[in-house]
């Protein structure tokens, strides 16, 4: 009777009775952040003469993370204004079909829908629309912030007193606290590179930044000349294979279009 009594009591408890709180989910949508041809694919991306020589198409992929805590992008291609025009950039001609903004709308979702803006390093092809989301709490390598500072500087509202700024100062990032979604310290293309670690509820999956800019960059361990460490790059390859293989992840290389097929396709996330 006393057990009975003891149960029922359990059962009552609010806490204890309510259905247990669900796990938070993770979704993950892939955005359109322009294409580009490289004038000379080994050239620009090899130093040790590692690719065919010539011309070869890449993306610039950026990626929003839905989470229970919020909205992360990540990466933000290149510039608002290159819309509907191709821009010679020297290695690379560019072009923007579409804008962040737009495909968020798409979305149901306003610029300030965004509460943060994660930037793998500071290279142009990623950190052109940043600005177009001035109010969201921006996640950077701490050495890509301090080297980036200057004229075009993509990143002047994230400068001023009081703006959010979250800096990778050699520690990963653990985005939401956790677990789900971390920024991976990987240096070497700049000082403050970071990959990306989303762990969705059908598998993990692995957004590169610019660890690599295609498959045959992973097959042959390509390394561009412009790598600020070409040690560093070496050893941030040997972590990213290490947790890619032993997590099982789904690894994209944000650059390469054959990668686009691996999600699904937009507006569509995979969860
Ligand atoms: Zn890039």
């Amino acid at each position: 009777m006393k057990l009975l009594f003891l149960a029922a009591a359990i059962l009552a408890t609010p806490a204890l009775a309510q259905a247990p709180k669900p796990i938070p989910l993770v979704s993950l949508i892939r955005l359109d952040c322009g294409t580009g041809t490289i004038k000379d694919f080994n050239a620009f991306f090899s130093d040790s003469f590692d690719y065919k020589s010539g011309p070869r198409e890449i993306t610039d992929s950026c990626y929003l993370i839905r989470h229970a805590n919020g909205n992360l992008l990540w990466d933000t291609g290149f510039p608002a204004s290159l819309k509907g025009k191709s821009m010679d950039m020297g290695p690379l001609v560019a072009r923007l079909d579409r804008t962040i903004v737009e495909q968020l709308a798409t979305l149901g979702l306003r610029p300030t829908d965004v509460d943060i803006v994660g930037i793998s390093h500071m290279h142009g092809d990623h950190v052109g629309q940043a600005k177009n989301f001035p109010a969201a709490k921006l996640v950077i390598g701490k050495r890509d912030l301090e080297l980036s500072k200057g004229k075009d500087d993509a990143f002047g509202p994230w400068r001023k007193a009081g703006a959010k700024v979250e800096t990778m100062d050699g520690a990963d990032v653990d985005i939401f606290g956790d677990g789900r979604v971390v920024a991976m310290n990987l240096p070497g293309h700049t000082p403050g590179h970071m990959a990306l670690l989303v762990r969705l509820a059908s598998g993990p999956v692995l957004l590169s930044g610019d660890l690599y800019h295609s498959n045959e960059a992973r097959a042959k361990r390509g390394i561009p000349p412009f790598n600020t460490s070409r040690a560093e790059t070496l050893a941030s390859i040997d972590r990213f294979e290490r947790v890619a293989r032993n997590l099982g992840a789904k690894v994209i290389i944000q650059h390469e279009p054959a990668d686009i097929a691996k999600l699904p396709a937009f507006p569509a996330a995979a969860q």
